[in-house]
């Protein structure tokens, strides 16, 4: 039935949310503590029941940079959290065997060249590469894409430094996330959240009780008898999904036809040496491989999809890749690819792992948290429940999870390996139409416009879309305004410049050692 805009319909009928609780205390549970926390009136109470019994994933240690304006939003000092976290810095993800086995790319964070209002910076780089085949400007003149990114040469160097200087500076361009201990980030969330006034109590939820009425959740009620009852129930329960799936019977929306992973093994490892600024993921014969560089260890796991790999084998390929002594046993998960439809039904919100579940190849799981908690902020229902908002909310969420989705497909589908059944499937599989119209437009004239909801800017479509092989046929032909002479010239200014800039800057351990040591 259609409804008059600003009318009432039930589900405005809620009244203003004064009590929160929120049941989970993984890194979900505590960012969104923390950050409801931070913009509640002192009469909004907000509790957060978690289990030590059943416990967290215990995984989720690489970052993208958006996890900065997280700690910025909370006021949380980088140094400090790095410190507290033992953190390391990343600049980028090396990914090894993806295209062809022996070979990798770099994934960085900062940008490439510098773009211009007219046309992006690879543009000019496409024609030179053109120019040197025509034997119009010297074979070498172009170089590689990654000799204009001063992210991918520090990193591959050992080196760091935040971004500085004005725009025109080159060490402006730098970008950089974190390698953080989840275990460790949560608990700085929860001091935070805490202090802010939020209780937190230890129990197990075993039932959820609803209004017979209108199906919003009225209660949960914990193993010890405990009655929590509340306005706005946020599920950050992780795989569990306990309100949103238990109660609220939000389906999922599965996208294993199109990432066929569904299992990892997770192994922290002694570190062996300086951490360096970035993770790596190696790819494998039914998955890929990760290591994740940590100020006290080192996260290493392997993702694998069970259709095409054994445990025992996926066992073995970690255990062999890893550098360093084991210091655990093998923590064995088991996960699917896909989210819910409604991420908000009701007076319920379900907010990371509980929401849906991208595998962690680019490392936005958390990203994927936080932009549920960014939006409940700017929605926050202070004054009751909207119809309209909370379709809203699930609309951008979509988006989100849809476009994350279609980059990390890119990965696999792209790729020249056919060495075992897994990337034969990948490499064959049906993909999104939103990223084969992604692909068509980059391979006809080098063009990547990404969707306003994209969470990854051109120059992260732009490095793995080269880095898997994919070559544009042609160049935008208003770059040809460019005289070749200065062309050349200046394309060979900058690359010099930038490669001088990255000779001076502080190795990554030295950095960390000034900075945010936690010794
Ligand atoms: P969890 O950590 O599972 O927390 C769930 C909470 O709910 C726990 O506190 C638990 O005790 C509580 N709970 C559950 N049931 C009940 C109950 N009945 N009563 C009371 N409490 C209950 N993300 C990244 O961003 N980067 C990565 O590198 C990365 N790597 C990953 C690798 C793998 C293999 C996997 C599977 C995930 C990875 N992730 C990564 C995702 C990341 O781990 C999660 O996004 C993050 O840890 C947040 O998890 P969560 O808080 O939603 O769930």
């Amino acid at each position: 039935m259609d409804r008059k805009a600003g009318s009432e319909t039930a589900g405005d009928a809620f009244s203003p949310v004064e009590k929160v609780i929120i049941v989970g205390g993984g890194t979900s549970g505590w960012m969104c503590a923390a950050a409801i926390a931070r913009i509640v009136p002192p009469s909004v109470s907000v509790t957060l029941v978690e289990s030590e019994d059943i416990g967290t994933i215990g995984v989720g240690e690489a970052t993208i940079p958006t996890l900065m304006e997280f700690n910025d939003f909370l006021g949380l000092k980088e140094d400090d959290v790095l410190r507290q976290s033992q953190g390391t810095f990343k600049l980028g993800i090396d990914f090894v065997d993806w295209l062809r086995k022996g070979e990798s790319y770099f994934h960085p964070f900062g940008s490439y060249g510098r773009d211009t209002p007219e046309f992006a910076f690879h543009q000019l780089w496409l024609r030179l590469k053109v120019l040197s085949a025509k034997g119009q400007a010297p074979p070498d003149a172009a170089g590689t894409i990654s000799d204009y990114n001063l992210c991918t040469i520090a990193a591959l160097d050992d080196r760091f430094s935040p971004p500085q200087g004005g725009s025109d500076a080159i060490l402006a361009t730098m970008r950089h996330a974190y390698h953080i201990d989840s275990r460790l980030y949560s608990q700085v969330l929860r001091r935070y959240a805490e202090q802010k006034g939020v209780r937190r109590i230890e129990g197990m939820v075993i039932s959820v009780e609803q209004d017979t009425e209108d199906g919003r959740i009225r209660s949960v009620t914990l193993r010890d008898d405990h009655v929590l009852e509340g306005d706005l129930f946020i599920d950050c329960s992780g795989f569990k999904s306990l309100l949103i799936e238990g109660a609220m019977e939000s389906d999922f929306i599965d996208w294993s036809q199109y990432l066929p992973c569904d299992r990892a093994l997770a192994v922290p490892t002694a570190g062996t040496g300086s951490p360096p600024p970035f993770t790596q993921a190696t790819a494998d014969a039914a998955g890929w491989r990760w290591r994740i560089p940590l100020q006290h260890r080192t996260g290493n796991g392997h993702v694998y999809s069970s259709a095409f790999m054994d445990r025992d084998t996926a066992h073995r390929n970690l255990i062999e890749g890893v550098e360093g002594e084991p210091l655990a046993d093998c923590l064995p998960l088991r996960f699917r690819t896909g989210h819910r439809r409604a991420f908000w039904k009701k007076n319920c919100i379900a907010i990371g792992l509980a929401g849906g579940f991208i595998e962690p190849l680019e490392s936005t799981s958390i990203h994927l948290a936080q932009m549920g908690v960014q939006r409940l902020v700017n929605l926050w229902p202070g004054r009751g429940l909207n119809v309209s908002e909370i379709a809203h909310y699930n609309r951008l969420m979509t988006a989100d999870y849809e476009r994350t989705r279609d980059f990390i497909v890119l990965h696999y589908n792209a790729t020249e390996r056919d060495d075992t059944a897994f990337w034969r499937y990948v490499r064959n599989m049906a993909i999104p139409d939103t990223l084969a119209a992604k692909l068509d437009m980059f391979r006809f004239s080098g063009r990547i416009v990404p969707s306003p909801e994209d969470l990854f800017t051109a120059h992260s479509w732009l490095a793995v879309m080269l880095g898997q092989g994919i070559e544009p046929k042609n160049y935008d032909a208003l770059v040809d305004r460019v005289p070749a002479d200065a062309l050349i010239r200046n394309m060979r200014l900058l690359k010099n410049a930038i490669a001088k800039t990255a000779a001076t800057l502080p190795s990554h351990q030295s950095y960390i050692d000034r900075h945010c040591s936690a010794t």
